[in-house]
């Protein structure tokens, strides 16, 4: 019985990469230096995992970026506006594409399937040349070789990437992506030749799209592709592997009769019927590599039951066939449980972070192999016990509040239009109204001082006093900048889902358990272990600060319960919708404090409703429907007056338009900049939309600051969609990972386009 991981987190267990990232992108750091920060990283990352026991290792899962646009370079698939002119592909080009330029803006980022994770989105056309341009896949493999550790090299398969790729400008929407396959699979021949070259004996292809529902014509382009790989490949040990789902029947045939391929890895965590097509029908004398631990969340693995499942597989294909796995790469976990100093025992007992995970996945496979580790097992046992039976995980009054909602309808009284008249009458704002979604840059110095209050360092007075000087500063500046509904700025938060958290009943929160997100950034999604209540106000106090300081409307800043949701750790014990109304119960008090407390617009963020769609179209409609009934339940108590607002990131909104109508919101601001404005075509081909609407008229995930031309232009094209009274004016999303040198003059050439327009409306 063996052994393998399927992709490990990157940016080490203190963030290491990001850091170095971050300071090489500043100037105060040179390539040398980063390069050396992100080669100690994989060296530890291997070790660890040979250290382990693990047979099958990974390498290339380590990105300075993201893996899919590692493909992209490898591809020599740089858009042209990048200026580049061949050769191998280096940091310059590399990060422009990621993140942008002075002169040139970034490629689309989009989710990576249903997480939390993004990657840049290829361009691809009939006119792109492709060429071997990256050697990095050859390059990881050989500096794991020589550190002694022989790797299983892996790479987006040919067909994922094509099929996550979008037309480049220019190009006609109805361009065939697949018919590029021809031209790319030279380059993935000549990738997998340098690795066997290198003494590479396996090789692994991701490709997660196979889970989704794919036409006839795509499976046929997996046959295609690994027909077309087949005689390179030979005598290579080849794993296709897929994750996020299970395969659908009809994938899962085209998958086990691939050319060339003599392993497949499935997700057998999320979904339950791969096993079932596993145990139909398994191509003999080939692997099946069962991922059985979980590489989405941070539950410690119920080692029994997965010992009864492999066991099971185990006299389908044979021991010698069957491989231990993770569910998906552990990039979507936390990096290391050692380093939760302040989680109390308990609830750590319950847990496993991918550094945990490698000692389960490699303690299950030597269960299998006779050599069970009783003590670890009993261990397990024993955790999953008392997170069954313990006290501080379950509430029995928020679980009938939850149940009660269950198949009921929460809607507010009076419909959009009549409640924008009345919120005009008390807002009293001008057309194309202007805002921003909430945060304002989080300074060092911001930095220090919550740092400081958590570490009991600065007394609460103090803490008090130096966010209300930041709130009032930000406020100033909105005033000055003449920005006409305003937010505090949110220098009190961290983040927008752990500052709630830490608020509810039901939530823990680790030190270092950071997820990454896209490029540098990370996440640290709060854990959900029990039943969640509100025991007092949470935003009350700093809202009513802020709007004390202003004539002003001051909104209100929550996040919503799906994105709650969808940006923690869920339990597992009950399923995801109960949680979700669980908190937005809570939400709902908040909101109802708020408006008692005076506040006439609040915003409450539904950045990650899109993330809990299920991958497949049968499934979408049932989670729709609880998502956006728990965010109507959030508000739907309000008075007419009360003006909701609600914030979504990333635009392909145009499949679920009629949910986002569904949720009754009087005001809506979408990211929108950095997708080709797709969300305006929705608009364009006829859908109704009565409600207050602010597309992102920039993009603030750039440091590139726009012209007031530009933004008019930008608000202009809305204008030839949207009605006038309907549109706002506001930036992408959040401030807080900008700099006030970039945010001052962008928000300014804002409201100059925004009252350049009103002038001639
Ligand atoms: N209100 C949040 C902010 O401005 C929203 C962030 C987000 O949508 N990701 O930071
Ligand atoms: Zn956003």
């Amino acid at each position: 019985m063996a052994s393998h991981i399927v992709g490990y987190p990157r940016m080490g267990p203190k963030r290491e990469l990001k850091f170095a990232l971050e300071s090489f992108w500043d100037g105060k750091t040179t390539a040398e230096d980063l390069n050396k920060v992100a080669a100690d990283l994989r060296s530890s990352i291997w070790k660890q995992m040979s250290g382990a026991g693990i047979k099958y290792i990974p390498s290339n899962t380590f990105s300075y970026y993201d893996q899919v646009l590692d493909t992209t370079a490898l591809l020599g698939a740089v858009p042209p506006r990048y200026g580049w002119t061949g050769g191998e592909i280096g940091f310059d080009t590399y990060f422009s594409m990621a993140r942008g330029n002075a002169s040139v803006p970034a490629m689309e980022m989009t989710k990576w399937f249903d997480t939390n994770y993004h990657f840049i989105v290829p361009e691809l056309g009939p006119e792109v040349t492709f060429s071997y341009a990256s050697h990095k896949a050859v390059d990881e493999y050989k500096e794991a070789k020589a550190l002694g550790v022989d790797t299983v090299p892996v790479l987006v398969g040919p067909v994922s990437y094509l099929l996550l790729s979008k037309p480049a400008k220019g190009v006609d929407k109805t361009f065939s992506l697949l018919s590029l396959l021809d031209k790319i699979l030279p380059v993935y021949k000549e990738v997998i030749s340098d690795l066997k070259a290198a003494g590479a004996t396996w090789i692994q292809f991701d490709e997660p799209t196979l889970v989704r529902d794919l036409a006839s014509h795509q499976l046929q382009a997996f046959s295609n592709a690994y027909a077309g790989l087949e005689s390179t490949l030979s005598g290579l040990n080849v794993l296709v592997e897929t994750y996020f789902a299970d395969v659908p029947a009809e994938a899962y045939k085209t998958l086990t009769s691939l050319k060339g391929v003599t392993a497949y890895g499935f997700d057998l965590v999320r979904g339950d019927k791969t096993l079932g097509l596993i145990k139909g029908d398994f191509p003999k004398g080939k692997f099946l590599f069962a991922g059985v631990v979980d590489g989405r969340n941070i539950w410690a693995n119920d080692l029994a039951a997965s010992v009864s499942t492999l066991e099971e597989l185990a006299t389908l294909v044979g021991k010698d066939k069957l491989v231990v796995s993770t569910s998906c790469s552990l990039l979507h976990t936390a990096v290391d449980l050692v380093n939760e100093t302040k989680l109390d025992n308990e609830i750590k007992s319950w847990l496993a972070f991918a550094a945990q995970k490698i000692v389960e996945v490699n303690a299950l496979a030597k269960a299998l192999a006779g050599a069970k580790d009783e003590a670890f097992f009993g261990a397990n046992a024993a955790a999953h016990a008392s997170r069954k039976s313990s006290p501080r995980v379950t509430n029995e009054a928020v679980q009938k509040a939850a149940a009660a909602l269950k198949g009921s309808d929460h809607r507010r009284a009076t419909n959009v239009s009549a409640r924008l008249d009345a919120q005009q009458k008390k807002l009293n704002l001008p057309i194309l109204p202007t805002t921003t979604i909430g945060s304002f840059p989080q300074t060092i110095e911001l930095r220090r001082v919550r740092r400081e209050y958590k570490a009991n360092k600065i007394s609460e007075e103090e803490y008090v006093k130096a966010i209300k000087e930041e709130i009032s500063k930000v406020v100033k500046l909105q005033e000055e900048l003449d920005i006409d509904v305003l937010v505090h700025g949110e220098p009190e938060r961290n983040d927008m889902v752990e500052y709630f958290g830490e608020q509810l009943s039901g939530f823990a929160f680790t030190v270092n358990g950071w997820v990454q997100s896209y490029g540098s950034r990370c996440v640290k999604p709060p854990i959900i272990y029990g039943d969640v209540s509100r025991p007092k106000a949470m935003t009350v106090f700093w809202s009513t600060a802020a709007q004390s300081m202003t004539a002003r409307p001051m909104k209100g800043m929550l996040t919503g319960p799906v994105t709650i949701l969808n940006w923690s750790f869920v339990r597992v014990d009950q399923p995801r919708f109960e949680t979700c109304y669980q908190i937005a119960l809570a939400i709902k008090d908040e909101v109802e404090d708020l408006e008692k407390a005076g506040i006439n617009v609040i915003q409450i963020d539904e950045a990650a409703l899109r993330e809990g769609l299920p991958l497949r179209k049968s499934e979408e409609a049932f989670y729709l429907d609880w998502a956006v009934h728990s965010f109507r339940i959030t508000n739907c108590g309000v008075k007419d007056t009360t003006q909701i607002h609600t914030h979504m990131c990333y635009s392909n909104f145009n499949d679920i338009i009629l949910s986002i109508i569904d949720m009754d919101a009087d005001v809506i601001t979408i990211e929108n900049s950095r997708s080709d404005e797709k969300l305006l075509s929705v608009f364009r081909e006829g859908v109704k939309y009565g409600a207050g609407i602010g597309p992102g008229v920039y993009d603030i995930h750039s440091p590139r600051i726009p012209s007031t031309e530009e933004i008019a232009d930008r608000i202009n094209k809305m204008l030839a969609v949207l009605e006038t009274n309907i549109l706002w004016v506001n930036p992408d999303c959040g401030l807080k990972t900008r700099k006030y040198a970039e945010v001052n003059p962008a928000l300014k050439n804002m409201v100059a386009a925004a009252k350049l327009l009103r002038t001639q409306l």
